[in-house]
């Protein structure tokens, strides 16, 4: 009781200080005063879903509750790290998708086909009872060993540890973030440009192949190219880090056509995007912030940008890809689309889309595919293969 009648007279001093004190000189709580009224995360949701379920219709709310659930983790195995990793994974209930791919989907479902070696390289083509060449399979290094836990199993990866030489043994990523990296279809000696690279996820599976010749490495984030650097360091060895064959830069890529047009047989242009996992989950450093409105809306025209430069970045007959991790349209076939007639009409270059259903079929089992794209292929999220959202397109300089 005596306490009781504590705590009210404590209570009542502090009204009475309160009234003592000025309007002016009263600190409004933190957390009121910083706190906004809708969330990022909350205006994210808002706009996906006025978006989405117009563009995905009735698979919206199932890919909405995949988006919100906690995503699923491929381990992409270091093949620069002294320790075997492989039988530690296998131990732990996953298995390498890549290894798993399917390579008669295709022939299965059309007979009409039939694939046969190029003579060149490890490629394949698929020819029509005619022999004109329809299709070609992406060239698949045996060296891209990405692990994951079977569907439905949710099951979380331990953090990699270091071998002697402190490199790390796997790098935990989107697993579906791997497959442009096939779509690129990097050959022995080929020379790379990685247009925005950091924090670098795309450029180790890359660098695991071993058959690059030349890469160059860019993000005009300074901070993110250090983050880049730091991945680096901590997977791939010092020698080739410090040799001829890697350069780093931090420029802004819409800017590449000054620095080496017509000079790289491939180019991944893996562009900042709305990010829609991100957004969903995190209100740090999100693009639905209010205040980073204009820099949203603005972000097709950077897209387009970028993907122009890497055309033409591109050598004539050479490759480029084109991914996001957005389930919007605008950002993705809307920026092809645009910059296959730009690329056209503003610098005369003449562009084939190369069709990626070959690649798409090969690891159905894995992730889930969007069935309607005119342009390109799109793992949408799925509650029991939580990968993605991650779209590419592959277009080939043709002149
Ligand atoms: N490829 C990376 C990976 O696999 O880890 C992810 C790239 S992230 C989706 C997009 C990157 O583009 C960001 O790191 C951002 O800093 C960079 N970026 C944004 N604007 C750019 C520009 N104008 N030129 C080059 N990079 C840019």
């Amino acid at each position: 009781m005596a306490l009781c009648l504590d705590a009210r007279l404590l209570m009542r001093k502090i009204r009475d200080l309160r009234c003592l004190t000025s309007r002016r000189h009263r600190v409004k709580g933190k957390w009121a005063a910083t706190r906004p009224k809708y969330p990022p995360t909350s205006l994210a949701l808002r706009h996906f879903d006025v978006t989405y379920s117009s563009q995905l219709g009735k698979l919206w709310p199932s890919v909405r509750v995949a988006l919100l659930s906690e995503r699923k983790y491929g381990a992409l195995l270091n093949n620069f790290c002294n320790d075997d990793f492989v039988e530690y994974l296998a131990s732990q209930g996953c298995r390498d998708f890549v290894a798993d791919r399917n390579e008669h989907v295709c022939m299965e479902q059309n007979p009409e086909v039939e694939f046969s070696e190029k003579s060149d390289s490890t490629s394949m083509e698929k020819r029509d009872i005619s022999g004109q060449q329809q299709l070609s399979l992406p060239h698949f290094s045996p060296n891209i060993k990405c692990f994951v836990f079977p569907r439905g199993d949710i099951t979380r990866f331990k953090p990699a540890r270091p071998d002697r030489s402190g490199l790390l043994g796997y790098y935990l990523m989107d697993a579906a973030s791997v497959l442009p990296c096939f779509a690129l279809d990097v050959h022995e000696g080929h020379s790379l440009l990685d247009l925005c690279a950091a924090p670098g996820g795309k450029t180790l599976a890359l660098l695991q192949t071993q058959a690059i010749g030349f890469l160059y490495l860019n993000d005009a984030s300074v901070s993110r190219t250090s983050r880049l650097k730091k991945v680096l360091h901590s997977y791939v060895p010092k020698e080739l880090l410090t040799s001829e064959r890697l350069h780093i830069t931090s420029i802004d890529g819409t800017k590449w056509e000054e620095i080496e047009p017509n000079t790289f047989d491939r180019v991944l242009v893996d562009v900042p995007c709305t990010t829609d996992r991100h957004s969903l989950m995190e209100d740090d450093n999100n693009i639905f912030n209010k205040i980073r409105t204009g820099e949203r809306r603005r972000l097709p025209q950077l897209q387009l940008q970028l993907l122009l430069a890497g055309v033409v970045a591109a050598r004539p007959g050479g490759e480029i890809v084109y991914s996001t991790c957005t389930l919007s349209q605008i950002q993705n076939v809307g920026v092809v689309q645009e910059a296959i007639h730009l690329a056209c009409e503003n610098h005369g270059i003449q562009l084939q889309v190369v069709d990626l259903r070959p690649l798409a079929d090969m690891f159905r089992n894995t992730f889930h595919f969007a069935s309607d794209l005119h342009l390109g292929e799109m793992v949408i999220p799925h509650l029991a293969a939580n990968f993605g959202p991650i779209y590419m397109c592959k277009l080939k300089r043709l002149t």
